[in-house]
């Protein structure tokens, strides 16, 4: 019987998928880590007044806080990584992580060269 954990392999799966699949619902990654949309991104971002830095030049080319936020709705999620560093959050710490070029954003597996989605490289080739 092919069985692992009490699920049963459907056609094409090995054993090691199924590990797999178990390890990416394992709690200490989808209930702990939480990855930031860009609607994540930009409900942080309202929590913020950038006025100040936009006066002493820290954020180049706007007018006020309005006008910066309102370039935001159209940035791209790596714009977003890039400005606040981070791309996933503890949700226990409260600490925020960058785990870009590190590990899978999806399933937060440790990526390997070989193991690198040729769609997006901050993808595992099981989660993209
Ligand atoms: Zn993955």
């Amino acid at each position: 019987m092919t069985e692992l954990n009490g699920k049963k392999l459907k056609g094409n799966e090995s054993f090691n998928d199924l590990r797999k699949i178990n390890f990416m619902n394992n709690d200490k990654y989808k209930n702990v880590y939480f990855r930031y949309s860009k609607k994540d991104y930009l409900e942080y971002a309202d929590s913020f007044d950038y006025s100040n830095d936009i006066k002493e030049g820290k954020i180049k080319g706007f007018e006020n806080d309005l006008d910066f936020k309102k370039s935001m709705k159209k940035w791209k999620i790596d714009q977003f990584r890039d400005f606040y560093g981070f791309t996933h959050k503890n949700r226990i710490t409260g600490q925020e992580r960058d785990y870009r070029n590190y590990a899978c954003l999806d399933c937060l597996e440790v990526l390997r060269p070989d193991f690198i989605s040729s769609k997006d490289r901050y993808y595992c080739v099981n989660c993209l």
